[in-house]
């Protein structure tokens, strides 16, 4: 299967003034990241707010500069493409938006709102526009009888169909999706995760789906990956990351949810403490404070990133080669 976008050590940073004398700190949104989506696949990025996956998700798609690496999207390396060919490159990648009231203009119609990406981007004529506009409407569950209404006229669920709508009537290859469906009802949820497949198999669609509810993850993607405080510390197929999670933190996230299917039979596995605030990270691995399996040198080193299996990656010592401390380890869980 042919990538379709690959991050490899992408960094966002950003400088805050912090305390009485605004001295600047740098806080670390997204620290060095790395992962691959192929064509045709839905990949999440799960973890909870301030992790950093939304930012990510807006680097990847310059709505913000990366600090430093490197996105390459069908082999062009965007990281670096001046703003004329990524414009043209941009029709290809679109986003869906977790609030779609505040990502559709108040005061513009449906009609406007999705005819303005068409005026944009693609040499159409107006009769050639409308029918476009007209049939996208169809193929999200909408209808011309909508085409003079205004955002407020419509539900949650419709709300977001338009913006579903907008994102796909440019017939991009990859559509990241921010928490699209976390402001729903949950009897609306399905719904619209179920026009999102019926989409990704008509129009071959890549997404990256971004969201902390692990249900609609293990409902509906392919590979995932794991976030806290701006890194990555697991990435495997949906499957197996939902039967035989390695990352302590995964184990704890997996915990909290109903999980169908599970193997085992699972304990609830309690965080101690909050997530520290980003400005201010732990020393060596960032999870230590909240880790039951910690390690003397958890606290000193940062762990990398090791091949649990050729489809399975993991950020923590106890898959290092740290043998002695690691067998220690284990003995006590
Ligand atoms: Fe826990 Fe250490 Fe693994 Fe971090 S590296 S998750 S502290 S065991
Ligand atoms: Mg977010």
């Amino acid at each position: 299967q042919k990538v379709l976008l690959s991050v490899k050590n992408l960094k966002k940073y950003y400088e805050i003034p912090q305390g009485l004398f605004k001295e600047k700190i740098t806080v670390k949104a997204v620290d060095d990241i790395n992962f691959t989506i192929k064509k045709g696949e839905t990949f999440a990025l799960v973890g909870e707010s301030g992790c950093g996956k939304s930012t990510t998700g807006r680097t990847i798609l310059k709505l913000t500069e990366p600090t430093d690496g490197k996105i390459i999207f069908d082999g062009n390396d965007i990281s670096t493409l001046p703003y004329k060919q990524m414009r043209t490159l941009r029709n290809r990648m679109q986003m869906v938006f977790q609030d779609p009231y505040a990502s559709l203009n108040p005061k513009k119609t449906v009609r406007e709102i999705l005819i303005e990406p068409l005026r944009v981007h693609k040499k159409f004529d107006n009769v050639t526009r409308l029918e476009k506009v007209k049939s996208i409407l169809e193929i999200v569950g909408l209808s011309e009888y909508h085409l003079d209404r205004y955002p407020h006229e419509f539900s949650g669920g419709q709300r977001q169909r338009i913006g579903i709508a907008r994102a796909v009537i440019l017939q991009p290859d990859f559509i990241i999706a921010d928490e699209p469906v976390s402001a729903l009802d949950v009897s609306v949820q399905s719904q619209v995760i179920n026009l999102m497949l019926e989409l990704q198999r008509e129009f071959e669609l890549t997404y990256l789906f971004i969201s902390h509810d692990l249900s609609v993850i293990q409902h509906m993607t392919d590979r995932v990956a794991v976030m806290y405080l701006g890194k990555i510390v697991e990435i495997a197929k949906t499957e197996d990351l939902f039967t035989n999670p390695k990352h302590p933190y995964t184990k704890a996230l997996l915990s909290a949810v109903p999980i169908t299917h599970p193997k085992e039979k699972k304990e609830r596995i309690i965080l101690k403490g909050d997530v520290p605030s980003p400005a201010n990270p732990p020393s060596g691995c960032t999870f230590h404070p909240r880790c039951s399996f910690a390690l003397d040198i958890c606290k000193k080193q940062a762990p990398i990133t090791t091949e649990y299996s050729n489809s399975h990656s993991v950020n923590c010592h106890l898959y290092t080669e740290f043998k002695e401390e690691t067998t220690h380890a284990i003995n006590h869980s």
